[in-house]
């Protein structure tokens, strides 16, 4: 079979046609592997890396040499066509930001799955053509490396390519902002604006949405605060003098004349919306919103709960499974809740492989002292997964990645056709770890939300976000758990959350450490209202874009050790284990 040749950048491409193609491909999906692994090889068949070191081992990006590239070197090293720009990937858990190549290609699949998926959406919630989507996207500044290449996150260069330009001409609905607002660099100043464009088109808007949840639920918290200017610039047609970008400030401009009955309209709902805490907000003022589209799943999962407050009954659909370093698996199932969506692999992408991961101890028996708690098999072509077994997803990209490690812990659901079908599990890497203790981002966010519940039982107060560090300063060490919380709350109901949380880490070696006191009983930090958008501002002060912004769950940064030691209000030892 020949892969079936479909550009994301065919303008003429029907809903009809793609879900066709798409269903070819996934029929087919380990001839066509084999081929997109040909065709891979064939184009950079003469670049350094392959001829040195071809299907020798799996890799981890610095083996890679990206560096290499971003100080200017231009020679075959990874692609045959010179690479002349570069993506910082977000570096899910640590916050460290590394380079991998982008090219057109990239673009080109990000608008290709964007399309599969609306194709999909629209089978379920079908949109009326000609109308708007409530788009919180934000792209941050490129900027040059030290050899000149053109560095920026993958959004940003998704924002500022072709592709955009056409899927915003061509496809049925389009964002309300115009790109001005979406790469104005300033993400409060955005926010304002996606928000006041969004109510003054808010009876065309279809569905609401942004890449990461986390950026839906700042949005419409920035909006419990600024709702009353943004109807007064509604009223008079203004512009509030926080907007300062003079080109976003014109832009916008263009859009408002004065509507007093639409301010009022708008302002009525709010006070309504105000004293009922903003439950239902999306339905609210965006009546004909059909659903909420954005990435719930894996680290985006606690503002879940959040997020459903502001959706009321509206549906959520998951967005797609991808990376700075290639899209993966597309949602089909758009009526899946969050709690069980998958995604299937779309096998034109990449050239994937999967590593088998078997946990070497049941938790709660015997500790090893590996690297973590996985045995690894060989890797699998995606032909060879087994239903129930996790993996890890290892890539081999047009953009010049081989064998290359993505990191992220996936189980296989199901195949649809002859494609695998992914549950996003975790992170692999560790997050919290003393001796020989073991626990994941999804351990830690599990014992959170024991934690939180716990709250939300006893009080009306909520958990807005956290993190976590392994403090070894002192002898012995411990985890402290760092909250910011909206509400009051009464120091006994913090203390119980803490022991809550403590007794929650099932993990074998945190369970015995804790009884042996070889590790110290857990810390719960209060800080205080606003420590999480300080986190988020040093980070976009660092090049972080807001559209791929995940707040570290563990941190050993030192400016963000201090962010958040400066901002403590409370402390709490647990009184577990005694
Ligand atoms: P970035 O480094 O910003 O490109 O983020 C890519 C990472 O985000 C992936 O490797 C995953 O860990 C995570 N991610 C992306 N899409 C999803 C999804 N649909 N569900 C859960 N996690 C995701």
């Amino acid at each position: 079979m020949t892969v079936p040749a479909i550009s994301g950048a065919d303008t003429n491409l029907e809903d009809y046609d793609i879900v066709r193609w798409f269903e070819d491909i996934a029929d087919n999906a380990a001839q066509v592997q084999t081929q997109i692994l040909k065709r891979i090889v064939k184009l950079n068949c003469n670049t350094e890396y392959l001829r040195n070191r071809l299907g020798t081992e799996v890799l981890n990006i610095e083996e890679l040499e990206p560096e290499r590239i971003a100080d200017g070197d231009d020679s075959a090293l990874l692609t045959q066509e010179p690479i002349t720009m570069l993506s910082l990937s977000s570096g899910t858990t640590d916050g460290r930001q590394k380079y991998v190549p982008f090219t057109r290609f990239s673009s080109q699949s990000t608008l290709q799955i964007f399309r599969l998926a609306a194709a999909y959406r629209s089978r379920v919630f079908p949109i009326r053509a000609g109308g708007r989507i409530l788009e919180f996207v934000y792209s941050s500044k490129q900027f040059k490396t030290r050899g000149g290449l053109t560095a920026g996150t993958a959004t940003t260069h998704y924002f500022a390519s072709e592709e955009f330009k056409t899927k915003q001409k061509t496809t049925k609905s389009f964002t309300c902002s115009p790109y001005e607002v979406i790469s104005a660099g300033d993400y409060k100043q955005s926010t304002y604006c996606h928000l006041l464009l969004g109510l003054l088109f808010a009876d065309q808007v279809e569905f609401v949405t942004s890449t990461f949840a986390y950026s839906l639920v700042q949005a419409f918290t920035a909006f419990e605060d600024v709702w009353q200017e943004i109807c007064e610039d509604i009223r008079h047609g203004t512009l509030s003098s926080r907007i300062t970008i003079t080109n976003m400030r014109s832009s916008v401009l263009d859009y408002i004349a004065p509507d007093p009955a639409l301010a009022l309209e708008i302002e009525s709902k709010c006070k309504e919306l105000n004293s009922s805490n903003w439950h239902c907000m999306i339905p609210r003022l965006w009546p004909n919103a059909k659903y909420v589209y954005s990435i719930m799943t894996g680290a985006m999962q606690p503002y879940l709960k959040k997020l459903r407050h502001y959706a009321g009954d509206l549906a959520l659909v998951c967005a797609d499974y991808g990376s700075t370093e290639s899209w993966i698996g597309v949602n089909l199932g758009p009526l899946d809740p969050p709690e069980r969506v998958n995604f299937t692999v779309v096998p034109t992408f990449s050239y994937f492989e999967f590593i088998p991961l078997s946990l070497i101890v049941n938790r709660g028996s015997e500790y090893s002292l590996a690297n973590d708690d996985y045995e690894e098999g060989e890797p699998l072509p995606l032909s060879k997964v087994k239903i129930g077994e996790q993996y890890e997803v290892v890539l081999t990209t047009f953009t010049g990645l081989y064998r290359y490690r993505l990191g992220d812990v996936v189980e296989v659901a199901g195949f649809y056709k002859g494609a695998p079908q992914l549950n996003f599990i975790c992170r692999r890497k560790l997050i919290l770890t003393v001796n020989i203790d073991k626990n994941t981002e999804k351990d830690l966010q599990m014992v959170v939300e024991k934690g939180s519940n716990l709250l939300s039982q006893k009080t009306k107060s909520e958990l807005v976000d956290f993190t976590s560090n392994a403090d070894t300063s002192k002898n012995p060490g411990h985890y402290v758990v760092y909250w910011e919380i909206k509400g009051n709350v009464e120091d006994e109901v913090l203390n119980e959350c803490c022991r809550e949380m403590d007794l929650a880490f099932v993990d074998h070696g945190y369970v015995v450490s804790r009884k042996t006191n070889s590790i110290g009983p857990l810390e719960l930090k209060i800080v205080e209202t606003g420590t999480f958008r300080k986190i988020l501002e040093y980070y976009i002060g660092n090049g972080a874009a807001m559209s791929q912004f995940k707040t570290p769950r563990c941190t050993s940064n030192q400016v963000l050790l201090r962010i958040l030691g400066d901002r403590t209000i409370k402390q709490f030892r647990s009184t577990a284990y005694r």
